[in-house]
């Protein structure tokens, strides 16, 4: 687990982006902790692009279900990409 560094504007874009989409606080909250932005399942970053098309996104291209599973049911499932 490390931060995850997004510039101030990259951040509040993702802010408005939230907002604009009705986002939870509880989500608006993870975006300015240090685990927004990193992969659940491996801790990779995922990239800033991907967060723009789904600010709710928890894991990288690598770990991200294909099938909308319960997060704690799919993470001991997911296979562990080096
Ligand atoms: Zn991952």
């Amino acid at each position: 687990m490390h931060y995850h560094y997004f510039t101030l504007e990259q951040r509040d874009a993702l802010e408005r982006l939230i907002c604009d989409q009705g986002g939870s606080a509880d989500l608006l909250r993870r975006l300015h902790s240090p685990e927004y932005g990193v992969c659940e399942s491996c801790g990779a970053d995922i990239p800033y692009t991907s967060l723009m098309e789904s600010p709710a996104a928890r894991y990288c291209a690598n770990c991200e279900p294909t099938q909308p599973l319960p997060a704690l049911s799919v993470r001991h499932l997911l296979p562990r990409i080096p």
